[in-house]
């Protein structure tokens, strides 16, 4: 199958375009129609010359996610589910800025992307890994979540697709919806890099978040890239024993050893990492989980988010009541940590990443 034009780098296509003798600004041309105008095809590039749009075609492939599903309103969480070429479906989420929480326009967004198609890391409460992996995600499936969100979304609303970083909807990626981004890890890097690009999506790489249940050398790895992007642990246990319940990976690399590359990403990159923690009713909601989790926190200088359980559909755990969540919090911060609780009632769509493709894929297997 021909490469995508939209895993290339801007390198990449204009050492292309040099071979071919096409002048450097035609590169930019070409930049420009996917990354501002968002275009789904060759023949849409109109300033570019026949001859050039042809050979174009020819040489590479410009595939689109293609609309399947659709959840949600413009004002709240919308999630929507794509299908790709070879048929298979993954999902983005877009969550508008809180206004209270950040004080800004709520016309800024940040979109949750998936990696791979399914996931093989079998986390017990996740959605996603229910059905194992399938595939890895291509760069520029990657790349086209954004792409596509934002085109869908300025159709809806009559806008003409926004040129200006700026004027772009998406300012935000958090990578935590289907799949173990570290699993893909080139694919990932390469994406990010476009995403990133003054000449593709734009977006700063202290506004993009990898969240990964926990692979210890690809998050060492991590720590030695150029780029400055945040990081995210899925800890949803502060001993191993919990952990090792729910997240199968933890055998493979226990707390011990997940804790040691935490800090030699925060050494080397002297940013804040967040911990991740669901709350999951009789599971890891005990006050014996906040000490540990507080001594973990402190060594890693991280913040902890806990998130309450969002239900999955055909799986035994549930939500813990409103004031075990708020225990659990007040027992953090007792100890001097800085943690967030996710209160918001009706986003019980936001981290449920994998649910909506799972229900897709079931009732077309019983139609
Ligand atoms: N594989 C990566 C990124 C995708 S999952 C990871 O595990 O970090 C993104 C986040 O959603 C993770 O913290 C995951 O544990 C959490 N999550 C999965 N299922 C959930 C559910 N049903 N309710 C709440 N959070 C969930
Ligand atoms: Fe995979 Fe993350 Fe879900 Fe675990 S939580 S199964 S790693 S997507």
């Amino acid at each position: 199958m021909a490469t995508d034009a939209k895993s290339l780098t801007r390198d990449e296509l204009a050492a292309q375009f040099q071979q071919w003798g096409q002048p450097t600004y035609r590169v930019d041309q070409v930049l420009q129609w996917l990354y501002e105008r968002r275009v789904t095809s060759w023949d849409a590039m109109t300033n570019l010359p026949k001859p050039l749009r042809e050979q174009l075609k020819q040489a590479y492939a410009l595939n689109t996610l293609q609309p399947a599903r659709k959840q949600g309103s413009r004002d709240t969480t919308q999630k929507f589910l794509w299908r790709l070429v070879d048929g298979s479906f993954i999902e983005s989420v877009l969550i508008p800025a809180n206004p209270a929480l950040y004080g800004e326009a709520s016309d800024r967004h940040t979109l949750c992307v998936s990696t791979q198609v399914g996931c093989a890391y079998g986390c017990r409460f996740c959605a996603s890994g229910l059905e194992g992996w399938k595939r890895n995600l291509g760069v520029e499936e990657i790349v086209d979540q954004v792409l596509a969100v934002e085109r869908d979304t300025s159709d809806e609303v009559g806008r003409a697709v926004p040129s200006a970083p700026q004027d772009r909807l998406v300012n935000n990626l958090v990578i935590m919806g289907m799949g173990e981004p570290l699993a893909n890890y080139d694919n990932l890097l390469k994406a990010l890099k476009i995403l990133n690009a003054p000449w593709g999506g734009g977006i700063g790489a202290r506004k993009i978040t990898i969240s990964t249940s926990g692979l210890v050398p690809q998050i060492r790895k991590l720590a030695d890239e150029p780029l400055q992007f945040r990081l995210a642990i899925s800890l949803h246990g502060a001993t191993d024993e919990v952990r090792q319940k729910i997240m199968p990976i933890n055998r493979k690399y226990p707390l011990r050893d997940l804790t040691a590359a935490c800090e030699y990403y925060q050494e080397k990159k002297g940013r804040m990492i967040t911990l991740e923690y669901i709350l999951i009713s009789s599971v890891n909601d005990g006050q014996d989980q906040v000490a540990p989790l507080a001594t973990l926190a402190r060594r890693l200088h991280a913040k902890v988010n806990l998130i309450p359980y969002n239900k999955v559909e055909g799986l035994p755990w549930e939500r813990p009541p409103e004031d075990v969540q708020e225990q659990f919090l007040a027992g953090l911060e007792e100890l001097g940590i800085t943690a967030t609780l996710r209160r918001e009632k009706g986003h019980d769509i936001d981290a449920a990443c994998g649910q909506l493709r799972l229900r897709t894929e079931r009732e077309l297997a019983s139609a």
